[in-house]
Order: structure tokens, then sequence, then C-alpha cells
């Protein structure tokens, strides 16, 4: 049986240059590969021009470019489109394409399902099935961005299937091939990568020479409730998360995103506002509250417009940034904690625990 052939995608440029040398050539074609790959985005090894005809056969015979595949598209009323992709073994995952008002951005995932078992998540119930490779991680960008003609800088946020940082060492090479100069070049600063709360990798990162912005999905004010909601909190507890993210070297212009879905009965009471300013007021940061996106498979619900609107009020009078984020691609089930196949309900007993 014949071999199968190697995948180029996703591999870093040191990589690339392991490859050369194997076919006896000199490493510093690597760099033309590189960007054929992720700045160029090609497909097909014949289209890397600037190489020899007989480096293109040799390459061909044992390798394959291959992004990966779009199994599915769901396109929304506003504009947005979540993109499933195969990832093998009859697993997907999902990536959400949004046009926003200053641009474009897209939601990637990390790992096919999540470990992460937050209770207000659909992913969760997934449980955690494999971590993307960073071919992976890198594709759904390539294949969207091509796919829908982005010409130019667009916006990363790693808020898709998954917790990035329990994916760490392929998370950090997808980011390299996107903020690489011969890769896809963007800002750091245009990559957003959200956590959990997994505090020891959010420390590695922070060591990261190109840290992205940071966004923690905090989402409640006391540990109790935490430790319902997000059961990383066992492991690490507010106290400690939020420690963590002082530590951070963010940048003098630069703002931690604190994330707080705010849930009917559990976590949206004048006094959680009032422990959220507390615990968040001497960090520079900003807070997105969003709204519960009601689905079905998941007991919470979302609290009404007046508790939203106090909720944020309590925020803005003691002078923490904040907006009320409304998910974007609801009607297609692409909005946050959207991305996964319902199962079972959930959050009843917490709203019961709390005598909501
Ligand atoms: S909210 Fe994020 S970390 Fe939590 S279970 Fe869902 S995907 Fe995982």
């Amino acid at each position: 049986m014949a071999t199968p052939k190697k995948n180029l995608y996703g591999l870093s440029l040191e990589e690339l240059q392991e490859v050369l040398i194997a076919e006896g050539e000199k490493p510093f074609r690597a760099k033309q590969i590189y960007a054929w790959l992720y700045a160029h985005k090609v497909t097909e090894i014949q289209a890397m021009t600037n190489l020899s005809k007989d480096l293109r056969a040799r390459l061909e015979a044992g390798y394959v470019i291959e992004p990966p595949r779009v199994a599915a598209r769901h396109v929304s009323s506003d504009g947005s489109v979540k993109y499933v992709f195969d990832a093998g073994e009859g697993r997907q995952v999902e990536a959400v394409y949004m046009p926003m008002e200053k641009g474009i951005t897209l939601c990637l995932s990390s790992q096919v399902g999540c470990a992460q078992d937050c209770s207000f998540c659909m992913t969760a119930q997934m449980g955690f099935i494999r971590n993307l490779s960073p071919g992976e991680i890198v594709g759904q960008a390539a294949v969207i961005t091509q796919e829908k003609a982005v010409d130019g800088p667009f916006n990363l946020v790693m808020m898709g299937m998954g917790e990035p940082l329990l994916n760490l060492q392929n998370l950090i090479k997808a980011l390299d091939i996107f903020t690489h100069k011969l890769g896809f070049d963007l800002s750091p600063k245009r990559i957003t990568v959200s956590t959990s709360g997994h505090v020891r990798n959010l420390e590695k990162l922070g060591e990261y020479p190109k840290l992205p912005r940071i966004a923690v999905s905090l989402n409640a004010t006391t540990d109790e409730v935490r430790n319902e909601i997000m059961p990383v909190n066992l492991k690490w507890n507010i106290r400690e998360l939020i420690d963590a993210c002082k530590r951070l070297p963010i940048s003098q212009r630069d703002r931690i995103t604190f994330e707080y879905v705010l849930l009917e009965g559990v976590n949206d009471t004048p006094a959680d506002a009032r422990r959220l300013v507390r615990l968040v007021s001497n960090i520079r940061c900003k807070v997105n509250i969003i709204p519960f996106n009601e689905m079905e498979g998941l007991d919470y619900k979302q609290p009404d417009l007046e508790t939203i609107e106090r909720f944020r009020q309590a925020l803005n009078k003691s002078g923490i940034l904040n907006t009320v984020r409304w998910s974007k691609g609801r009607d297609v089930g692409a909005a946050c904690g959207q991305l996964a196949t319902p199962v079972a309900k959930r959050g009843a007993h917490l709203r019961e625990k709390l005598h909501v």
C-alpha cells in the first residue's frame, strides 16, 4: 500500500525547513513555501511558481496542501455565516464569519468538543474529543477569508468550540502563523484568545512575545456560583484568576476583557454587579455583558431588559467600561455558547438552588 501523503498545511517555518532539508534543498526556500501557504493561500503545490519545476514535482510526490474541508454553511439573516468543518471520524467543528461595524471578525474553534463543562454552553455537552492541529485552527480562517474574499486585515477571536489554553502548544503555533509577516501578517491586537480561567496556561501564554488580547470568561462573582456554572473554578478560584489577570504583561494601551454571560436569577442581581465592580476595578479592563442566548437543551433564561440595563448602569456608575453584546448568528446556532448539538437540559437545578 502506498504511504499516504503528508499535509504541508499548518507546518511552521522550522518544520518546512526540515521538509526541504530532507529533499536536499536549501532551507531558505521554506520562506517561499510558507508565504504561498499562508499569505497567498494556495492549495496546489504547482501554484508555487517561484519553486523549480523539479522541486514542485518532488513535493507533489510526498505532500498535499489540505486545509480543513467545509461540510456545511448556515447563513444568518444578520449577515454572519456559521461554517461547519469536517474534523474526521464523523466529527465537526464550527467557525463563524461576522461582518461587524468595524470590519470582519472570525470566531474560530480550538478543539473538537470541550472538557471544561461550563453549564451554560452547548459545546460542553459534547465532552472533549480532541485538540485541533495548528493547520486545522489556521485553516478555518484561510478557508473563510478566501471564500468571502476578505481583503486586508480582520479580527480573530478564539471563542468557538474548546478551551484554547488546553491546546496551548497548537494555539501558539497557529498564533505564530497568524502574526508572521510572511503568514497572515495580523497584529496581535487583532487576535483575542478567550479562556474559561485556566490560570496555569494563562500565565504561560503571558510569556508569549506576541501576546494577543485576552478575554476571560468570568460569569460569576462568588465562588459558590462559579463552581456550579464553571467547574474550572474548583481548581483556580475567582481570586486566583483575578490575581493572574493582574500579573499579565498587558500593554499600557490595552485592556483585558471580562466576559459576563448574564443568566436570569443566577448572576444578574445588584449585589452581583457590586461584587463585579470590586473584582475588576483595579484592572485595566472592559466588561462584555452577554445576555444569555436561550436555546433548547439549556434551561437558563435571559434576564429581562430592565435587569440587563440595571446591571449595566451599576458598572457605568463605577466607571467600569462595558458593552452589552448581543450575539450574532442566533438564528443559525452560531451565537455564543451555541456551537454544538443539543442533548440535555441543564441550569434548572442551579436556579432552584439559588431559590429563583
Ligand atoms: S464556554 Fe468555552 S470553555 Fe466553557 S465549555 Fe463552552 S467552549 Fe468550553
